[in-house]
């Protein structure tokens, strides 16, 4: 016996957590089940994360989460549950399968079948964004060597465990070569430890293209959080099947397991939803919990099922609604338990026989090297919206000029918005009122050190000028650890 955490969730979410409870039941899933209350009931009693102590308590136990969707009230100062939870549980991996089902329901890539495996705690969700002047916000995309190990890491195994071939990176390191950089790099390191597994890399924008039209030429693809946020919507949407696709959020030490749909208050209490997405999430937990005989069970009776006709409304249907062909959540659980035991006859059905849950601990990433490192210059952002690149650059020159001995630095370069704009600006550039101001060592391959900073944003400080932030340029073992020169 496996304990698992349910919550019902809201709108539809106890209809279909219901009518999966019930398959899963009926497929001998040796489960105990503990309920918790999630969701828009916890949010109007006044917290704002939408669970209770007590609930997490559960989580914490059974480190296993099977949730139907809930209703997030609309207004200010609530947090979002899912990234409340995928942060504290360390939810590391989002991973999303995305099948046709063709003929059974329709689209227009009837050989799809694949799995998006979506970074799922940094890039530019960590939630570090700042105002910095009248006309620019930051948001800072932090992209980490450990981070990328593991989801890395993770889309091989899970290829291995679930036998499948290829694994493809999505990246945009030609233009963010560092963050973007890593993830390729580590990505090209790790997939040399499964010779056993294909590995491609595409540039995000032709990859995302060449998913959008050719999805079957794609088995698993990893990438960071933002793009694997946005195509793996994308893949669930062109595989026809949004009401139907699932996703799990694998961490270290827990799992939560759910349908990728909301809660669809319009539908809510008619026993018309379908319960499939949440059923599929239901078989990935049961792999990932090792019970992968119940797994292969339901999700060959559901396959069944659909290819016998079995659809609820929204499973390419008007004609079904038309014909009353659409049968309700209830009765499409029915037809799934009784197919229980048998596997599909025209679509591919399942074997989990041989899939061990892929599982990556920090113990498997790689070994820490620690670089050498030198501080050799500083940028420095400033908030002006009076001066012109010129007076800025003649200012600052003359001020370290007039410094040089004590700052050690002179200033290099300004660029607006990325772009150059002293020395050697072009006037056609239109300048905001954020400016990135670059000192470098005075001396040739010379290196600086933090005292000289502070020296020189005190110095700055004099000068009347508004410094926002200032981001230290430093080499590692030899390579610059900063973009070299204006953005593309
Ligand atoms: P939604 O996914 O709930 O509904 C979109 C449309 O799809 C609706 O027409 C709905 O009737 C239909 N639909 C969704 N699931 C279906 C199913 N299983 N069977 C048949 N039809 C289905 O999206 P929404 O309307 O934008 O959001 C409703 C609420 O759900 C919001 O409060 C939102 O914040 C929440 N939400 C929760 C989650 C989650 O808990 N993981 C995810 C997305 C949205």
């Amino acid at each position: 016996m496996t304990a698992i955490t349910v919550a019902m969730g809201d709108g539809i979410g106890p209809e279909i957590m219901v009518a999966v409870l019930q398959i899963l039941k009926a497929a001998d899933a040796r489960l105990e089940i503990e309920t918790i209350q999630i969701g828009k009931s916890v949010y109007e009693r006044g917290v704002s994360a939408g669970i209770e102590p007590e609930a997490w308590e559960s989580l914490r136990r059974t480190r296993v989460f099977l949730k139907a969707p809930i209703t997030t009230p609309q207004g200010g100062g609530l947090k979002s549950l899912n990234v409340t939870i995928r942060k504290s549980l360390g939810l590391y991996a989002n991973v999303r399968p995305c099948t046709a089902y063709a003929p059974f329901v329709p689209t227009r890539h009837p050989a799809m079948d694949l799995v998006i495996v979506r970074e799922n705690e940094e890039d530019l969700y960590a939630g570090i964004e700042h105002r910095q002047t009248d006309d620019v916000m930051q948001c800072l995309k932090l992209i980490t060597r450990p981070g990328c190990e593991k989801i890395v890491r993770y889309a091989f195994e899970y290829a291995r465990a679930y036998g499948r071939k290829k694994v493809s990176c999505f990246t945009k390191d030609n233009i963010m070569k560092l963050t973007d950089g890593l993830f390729h790099k580590v990505f090209d390191e790790i997939s040399a430890e499964y010779p056993d597994i294909q590995n491609e890399h595409w540039i995000v924008d032709i990859g995302a293209a060449r998913l959008a039209d050719t999805p079957e030429r794609f088995d698993v693809l990893v990438m960071p959080n933002l793009y694997g946020d946005i195509l793996s919507d994308v893949a669930a949407q062109i595989a026809g099947s949004v009401g139907l696709a699932a996703s799990a959020n694998i961490g270290e030490h827990g799992a939560m397991f759910e349908a990728i749909h909301g809660s669809a208050p319009d539908i809510a209490g008619k026993n018309i939803a379908n319960p499939s997405g949440l059923l599929l999430a239901a078989v990935m937990m049961l792999n990932h919990i090792g019970q992968a005989d119940v797994a292969e069970r339901v999700h060959n009776a559901w396959l069944t099922a659909v290819e016998q006709g079995t659809r609820t409304y929204d499973m390419g249907a008007q004609e079904h609604l038309e014909n009353k062909l659409a049968q309700g959540t209830r009765e499409f659980a029915a037809a799934v338990i009784a197919r229980l035991g048998e596997r599909p006859q025209i679509l591919q059905a399942v074997n989990y026989a041989n899939a061990a849950p892929p599982s990556v601990s920090t113990s498997q990433a790689n070994t820490r090297h620690v670089a050498e490192k030198q501080l050799v210059g500083v940028d420095v952002f400033l908030h002006d919206s009076t001066r012109s690149p010129d007076c800025l650059g003649a200012m600052l020159c003359t001020m370290s000029e007039e410094a040089a001995n004590e700052l050690g630095m002179a200033l290099v370069m300004i660029t607006n918005r990325g772009v150059k704009v002293w020395p050697s600006g072009l006037p056609e550039t239109i300048c905001t009122d954020h400016w990135r101001c670059r000192f470098m060592a005075a001396k040739e391959g010379g290196t600086i050190t933090h005292k000289q900073i502070v020296i020189l944003l005190d110095t700055i400080h004099d000068l009347g000028l508004d410094f926002i932030k200032s981001e230290n340029l430093c080499v590692f073992d030899g390579v610059p650890g900063y973009a070299l020169g204006q953005g593309q």
